[in-house]
């Protein structure tokens, strides 16, 4: 469990992260969204001890991480992959920390096999590519066997396969009662990922809620229907409040603002034949660009509203 207490830090005149109360529970994979600039890694750093905040608390396990005497056998994390002595192979960089860390040995061939890289285990690490550093790195933070697993961008540089395996290892060390806290800019991916969602934005709390619910409040999600009589239909979803929209790529209706049942009810109530009546769900990037938009540093110009956050 982490736990942060009105966590605020200042870089002179920046609020990185502004009066940051939550919770990350364990047994789930909680995702960390944010724009760009948002405060999630200064977030993470502040977690770990790795910057002080400027005011209030956060602690893992109910201690701060400074204090705790083995802090890799509750805290697992990747911040920053590739922040690896190059000069050093796979294995000895794991070996160094598990020597330095009261960690048995064979825990590093066991780690560098859960991570697929036993066969280039005796490589020089500096050689490696940015998705073989991300898997190390990752190899680095299940070293301890920690209760807690923190990583930033995991999926940076992954190719597809990569990308599956990081969401199943999440998935499974969440179904072992773990602490996962995860961040990625990749919204589908979190959204396959992440059963809870914390999103921040200009270093505040903006939403913390199940990622189902999170897309569900999205003005993306509609009723979709397809009818011989459009005009009649329209006529009788505006009478009653609802916001009707032609796609003109299919002749369907997008309709806001009145239930699935309501709408199929209307229909049957006045003859009106219907094709086709699905609910349509918002994708999490739709209910993430919402979410944000007040809270975006820069947006390219002339995508009012839909500019890319990373
Ligand atoms: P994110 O990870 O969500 O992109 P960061 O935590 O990196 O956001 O940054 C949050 C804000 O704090 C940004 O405005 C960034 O420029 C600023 N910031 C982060 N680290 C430092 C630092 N060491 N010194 C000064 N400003 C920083």
């Amino acid at each position: 469990m982490i736990e942060a207490k009105g966590l605020t830090k200042r870089y002179g005149s920046t609020l990185a992260v502004d009066n940051l109360s939550f919770t990350i529970e364990p047994g789930r994979v909680t995702g960390f969204l944010g724009p760009n600039g948002a405060g999630k890694s200064t977030t993470m750093r502040l977690i770990l001890g790795l910057d002080r905040p400027t005011s209030g608390s956060v602690t893992v396990n109910g201690t701060p991480y400074a204090k705790h005497r083995r802090p890799l056998t509750e805290v697992g994390a990747l911040l920053e992959a590739k922040a690896i002595h190059g000069g050093r192979s796979a294995y000895n960089h794991l070996l160094a920390i598990a020597q330095t860390n009261h960690i048995d040995k064979k825990r590093v061939g066991e780690v560098l096999e859960l991570v697929g890289l036993s066969a280039r285990a005796k490589q020089r690490a500096g050689n490696f590519s940015l998705g073989m550093g991300q898997r190390l790195g990752i190899a680095t933070a299940l070293l301890g066997d920690p209760s807690i697993l923190i990583l930033d961008e995991p999926v940076n540089g992954l190719d597809p396969e990569g990308i599956l395996w990081i969401r199943n290892l999440l998935k499974h060390a969440a179904a072992q009662g773990k602490t996962v806290f995860v961040s990625s800019h990749l919204m589908s991916e979190m959204a396959l990922t992440a059963d809870h969602l914390l999103v921040i934005g200009r270093g505040r709390l903006i939403a913390a809620a199940a990622t189902s619910e999170v897309i569900e409040l999205s003005s993306g999600n509609h009723v979709r229907v397809r009818t011989p009589n459009p005009d009649g239909l329209t006529r009788l979803l505006d009478d009653k409040g609802a916001s009707v929209t032609r796609v003109e790529s299919d002749s369907s209706l997008s309709i806001h603002g009145l239930t699935i049942e309501a709408i199929g009810e209307l229909a049957a109530a006045n003859g009106v034949i219907l094709h086709e009546l699905s609910p349509v769900q918002a994708s999490l990037e739709e209910a993430f660009m919402e979410l944000t938009e007040d809270a975006v540093e820069y947006r390219a110009p002339g995508t009012a509203g839909d500019g890319i956050p990373t």
